[in-house]
This record gives C-alpha cells, sequence and structure tokens, in this order.
C-alpha cells in the first residue's frame, strides 16, 4: 500500500507494522477527528449547499493535491479527505435533497459499518465468521416472513446492491428453468432463453442479461398502461408471439416500485402470466420492499409472496449506508445450485455442522459483513423504526403531492409512493423544459432533483427519500421550483 518507508519515515516510523497501526496516541487523536467530524456532516448536513459545482479540473487537481508528496500529518491527510468528501459530493443527507432512491443513512448504520471495517469478518466462510453469518440468515429469514412467504422454505443472500441482487436472480431463474445451466452455460439450453419486463424496469436487468451471456436483446420491453404499470395484455401476446417464433420465454420481473414513476406491476396477475409459461417471476422490489415492512402499507404489495424471488435493498428506503441489497427466494437450494463450486483451498471447519458456506451460495466470495447496518439497526430501531420511517416519507409525498396540484402543476403518474413526476402544459410540448427547471434548481445548490422521460414527456422527478425531510423542506421545494418556471 504505501511504498517501504515513505510513509513511516514521514511519521518517525521504520517498521512497516508501526507504520500502518501509527501509534496509540496519534490513533486516539485521530478517532477523535474522525468522530468529530462524522458527528458535525451527521448533525449539519443541511447547512451545507445541497450539490457542488462541477468543475472537473478543480476537483481533479483536488484529488492529486499530494501527488509530488504527503500531507503533513495523518490529521492533515483526514482533513483532506473530509474538505473532498464535504465540498465534492451531492449530499443525499440533505433533507432538501429530492433525488433518486438514495437515503440519508441512519445513525445506527454508520456504526455498523465503522464496525464492520475494524473487525472485518471475512464472510466467504461460514466458520471464519460464524456470527456475522448467522446473524444475515436470520435477516434474510425475517425479510422473507414479511414478504409472506412460508418460514421453513426461506433462502436468500446479501449483495452488493440491487443490481447485484437481479443478477443472482437471473441466474437462479436460469438453473431453476434450465437444470444443469450452471454447467453446460447458454449453449447448453439449445434455445433462446428470452426474459419480461416493463419499460420502466431498471436497467440493471439489461446489465444482467448482457453479462450472464444472454445477451441484452434478450430482455423484452413491455409497454406500460396508463397507470404505466406493465400492460398485461401486451406481455400476454409478446410471450405467445416469442413462442410461436422458436424463443423460449423463462422469466417475468415485475418492478414493485419502479426506478423512475414508483409504480407496482401487478404482482398476483403477472404471478398467474408466470405459472401459465413456466417462467420464473422475480419482484424488483429494490425501493419498494420496505412497504412490506410497515403494517399501514404491506397491501401495495399484494402477491409480492407468490414471486419465486425478490431483490430488496436496504440501503434506499431503510436508510441503511451504501451497498446493501438482498435477494430473498422462496426456493431452498437453488443458490447453492447456482453457486456451489469445490474450492479445495476453503477451511472446512464446519463440516458436519450443516451449514451454508456465504462463498457457495452467492455471486461474491470474500466480502464484508454487509448485513450489520440492518442488524444493529433492527436492534436500536426495531421493525418499527423502519415502519415509521415508510409511513413519515409516505405522508410527506402525499403532502408533496396535494401542494403540487395545489400550485397548478401536473401530476403525471400515480403512485401511492412518494414519488412524483410533474410538469405542465409546456413541458408536454417542450422537452428542454424539465432540464432546465431542474438545471437552474440544482445550480440554487437549495435542492436537488431529477428528470424522468414517461409517455414522451420529459417531467421533472421529486422523490421523498430522506426520512428528515417533511413540510417545511416540501414549502421550500415549490417555492423555489414556483419561482424559476
Ligand atoms: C436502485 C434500483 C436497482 C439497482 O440497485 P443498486 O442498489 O443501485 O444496485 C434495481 N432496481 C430498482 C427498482 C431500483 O430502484
Amino acid at each position: 500500500m504505501v511504498a517501504k518507508n515513505s510513509f513511516g519515515a514521514k511519521f518517525g516510523r521504520t517498521s512497516a507494522n508501526r507504520c500502518m497501526d501509527l501509534t496509540e496516541q496519534q490513533r486516539k487523536n485521530l478517532w477523535g477527528l474522525v468522530v468529530g467530524e462524522l458527528e458535525n456532516y451527521y448533525a449539519n448536513a443541511a447547512r451545507l449547499p445541497v450539490s457542488p459545482k462541477l468543475d472537473k479540473a478543480a476537483i481533479r487537481a483536488y484529488a492529486e493535491k499530494y501527488k509530488n508528496g504527503q500531507p503533513a500529518s495523518p490529521e492533515e491527510a483526514v482533513k483532506h479527505v473530509v474538505d473532498g468528501l464535504t465540498n465534492y459530493a451531492v449530499h443525499t443527507s440533505h433533507p432538501m435533497y429530492f433525488g433518486l432512491y438514495n437515503p440519508r443513512p441512519a445513525f445506527a448504520g454508520i456504526l455498523a459499518d465503522a464496525l464492520t471495517a475494524g473487525f472485518n469478518p471475512q464472510m466467504a466462510a461460514w466458520s471464519h465468521s460464524p456470527f456475522a453469518a448467522e446473524a444475515e440468515e436470520y435477516l434474510i429469514r425475517e425479510l422473507g416472513k414479511h414478504f409472506g412467504y412460508a418460514e421453513n422454505s426461506i433462502d436468500g443472500c446479501f449483495a452488493s446492491g440491487g443490481a447485484e441482487a437481479n443478477q443472482t436472480a437471473l441466474l437462479c431463474a436460469l438453473n431453476h428453468c434450465f437444470p444443469g445451466f450452471a454447467q453446460k452455460g447458454v449453449l447448453g439450453i439449445g434455445a433462446s432463453p428470452v426474459l419480461y419486463c416493463s419499460e420502466d424496469a431498471h436497467h440493471s436487468v439489461v446489465k444482467a442479461a448482457g453479462s450472464s451471456g444472454l445477451g441484452m436483446e434478450a430482455v423484452r420491453n413491455i409497454a406500460t398502461g396508463p397507470d404505466l404499470t406493465i400492460d398485461m395484455a401486451q406481455l400476454e401476446a409478446r410471450i405467445e408471439a416469442d413462442t410461436r417464433n422458436g424463443h423460449r420465454p423463462f422469466m417475468i420481473i415485475a418492478s414493485a416500485g419502479a426506478t423512475g414513476t414508483g409504480a407496482v406491476d401487478p404482482l398476483a396477475a403477472l404471478a398467474q402470466t408466470a405459472k401459465k409459461h413456466g417462467c420464473w417471476l422475480h419482484a424488483d422490489a429494490a425501493y419498494g420492499g420496505a412497504l412490506a415492512l410497515d403494517p399501514a402499507h404491506k397491501q401495495l404489495l399484494a402477491g409480492i409472496d407468490l414471486a419465486d424471488s425478490i431483490t430488496f435493498d436496504v440501503h434506499k428506503w431503510l436508510s441503511m449506508p451504501m451497498g446493501a441489497g438482498t435477494f430473498v427466494t422462496r426456493h431452498p437450494g437453488l443458490l447453492s445450485e447456482t453457486f456451489n463450486t469445490l474450492a479445495d483451498y476453503m477451511p472446512k471447519d464446519a463440516k458436519g455442522l450443516g451449514i451454508t458456506d456465504p462463498y457457495a451460495h452467492t455471486l461474491q466470495w470474500s466480502r464484508r459483513f454487509i448485513g450489520l447496518k440492518f442488524y444493529l439497526s433492527l436492534l436500536i430501531y426495531g421493525w418499527d423504526g423502519f415502519a415509521a420511517i415508510v409511513r413519515r416519507q409516505m405522508a410527506t409525498g402525499r403532502y408533496l403531492r396535494e401542494e403540487l396540484l395545489r400550485a397548478g402543476w401536473q401530476v403525471y403518474n400515480r403512485t401511492e409512493l412518494p414519488v412524483l413526476c410533474f410538469g405542465n402544459a409546456g413541458f408536454e410540448a417542450d422537452p428542454q423544459l424539465a432540464i432546465d427547471v431542474s438545471q437552474k434548481t440544482v445550480a440554487t445548490g437549495k435542492a436537488w432533483l431529477s428528470v424522468y422521460r414517461l409517455k414522451g414527456i420529459n417531467a421533472l422527478r421529486a422523490c421523498v427519500t430522506n426520512y428528515q425531510t417533511g413540510k417545511p423542506e416540501v414549502d421550500r421545494l415549490l417555492e423555489l421550483l414556483n419561482g424559476i418556471a
């Protein structure tokens, strides 16, 4: 990591171990500095501009500041990093961030990530980190129960995020529908497998198809109806046409909280269609899955228990630091069929204990204790704490919708989730308008929102994704937008 003696010489150390460890006094000073900076950011993020000016030359020069030497002290090094993170980032922790599904990370989750880095449990083999492995398995079982799966048939794993979880789903679906896929690959299928999702599905689906060897063209994007959920008649027609033409439909991916629009596809109806055509049904609930944790809103995901598998990110609505996704399935054994390989060098200490080695059960191998942020947060906040985030953001979203309508904006999506796509008659005529309004808003540093194209209209998209965002922030956003537009 550091050239021999360069770092040590600077700080009066010569041996590598001293160099890496620093002295006890230095460590105490640095812990204090880092904790102070983290607390300052946590408590005062709302005072920062929400987003930086994107002056690439200045930012690159800042990143390269020490290329010809080192900071004078570890304190200066930490300060350099803290200033870089403060000055050159979009602050999703800011309550005026109405952005993509990025949260303000909740405090317990941050603590957990620090503990994970410090203890660094190796999650590849169960026997190296049995507490961590069992804690994650416990969380997967609890999530499965919340989604309505039968207790004795829940399996799953933690992942870096929704993209990896969706890739995991695709590989599991291939192994389920084409036994031996893991051994023989695409060539062993002897047909051209195709999968279906709505045109508003997340593009990680296309990426997964491309990188699994199916090819991106294997993804059939089905148009949405007026409510922006997948058009069931068009889906049926496309599956039948594909089958007639010699393709092999094997998977349907439902969006349960689409990234752009918040739409939830009709899960129960899709389960019937999937069954009829021998397809695996995967629910991509990367964001929307949190609804299952709130008794007041879980009916919005009715039918999710019929899905063969589910993607759910705890680093979205549950407000955990990145990257923490989950993949949950009601087909135990399939993950092992998909990912098991025999590796002679892996520890065998737990042989005979009836355990699952994570490396033989997931895409990743060496990996961090992703689940700890969720586990510690659950211990500290409880399920009620997560449900409260959902209820608060749903209420703030309803308020945002009311205020937009009251101010004369037109809301184009009809989801109950706190995601609003809106504009006015001018937006329908001029696709540049939404881009201009969002850029002007973002340039003030007072709020962040994005643009989403739906049904041929470039709309402004504002999502309540920060648990601190409430009515005062909505009022300020409306004031800004009404001024600019
Ligand atoms: C965010 C998102 C993803 C991708 O998840 P990452 O955690 O960014 O990898 C997939 N699907 C949906 C519906 C999403 O909103």
